[in-house]
Order: structure tokens, then C-alpha cells, then sequence
């Protein structure tokens, strides 16, 4: 690893730890899912549980979306490099 102090690694400390709520949101979203569709149908429970991690990992995103649109720092990041950051990887272990 060497040394990169270019703007793009000047993420700021709210950007991280709010992709970091998101990331873990999606995770465990996504780890309910498999869990359940391994154990068989879905019951009513199981659903509704899966609705509510829905709904977090959204409200992390909404968060998340709407600090780099009022942080003048990640509008500055985003606008040099934008990355989309895409739930592919988290789909392999389904
Ligand atoms: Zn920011």
C-alpha cells in the first residue's frame, strides 16, 4: 500500500461511517434472506422481519444520499470519481 493523498481518499468521517451503516443494513438484510429462503417458504413473521431490514437499509441509503448531497466535501469526491457501489458481491452467497 503506498501513499495516496489524492481528493478522492479525503472521504469524509460522515461519508464512512454512514456507508458503513448501510453496508452492515445490507448485509444483515441479505443474510435474513438467504436464511430464510434456505429454511423453506415464509411465513408471515419471517416477511414482515425481512420488510423491516428492508425498510432500514433503505432509510441508511436515504441518509446516506442525502448527506453527500448537502456535504460539500463528498459532493466535491463524488464529482471526481463516482463510484456505484453495487449489491452484486453480496448476491454470490445466496
Ligand atoms: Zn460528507
Amino acid at each position: 500500500m503506498g501513499r495516496q493523498l489524492s481528493v478522492e481518499t479525503a472521504v469524509c468521517s460522515g461519508y464512512q461511517r454512514l456507508t458503513e451503516e448501510c453496508q452492515r443494513a445490507l448485509e444483515t438484510w441479505d443474510e435474513h434472506r438467504a436464511e430464510f429462503r434456505r429454511a423453506g417458504p415464509i411465513g408471515q413473521a419471517a416477511g414482515d422481519e425481512l420488510l423491516r431490514l428492508q425498510a432500514k437499509y433503505a432509510r441508511a441509503y436515504a441518509v446516506l444520499q442525502r448527506h453527500m448531497h448537502d456535504c460539500l466535501l463528498c459532493q466535491m469526491v463524488s464529482g471526481v470519481g463516482e463510484r456505484d457501489s453495487s449489491s452484486d458481491a453480496y448476491s454470490e452467497c445466496i
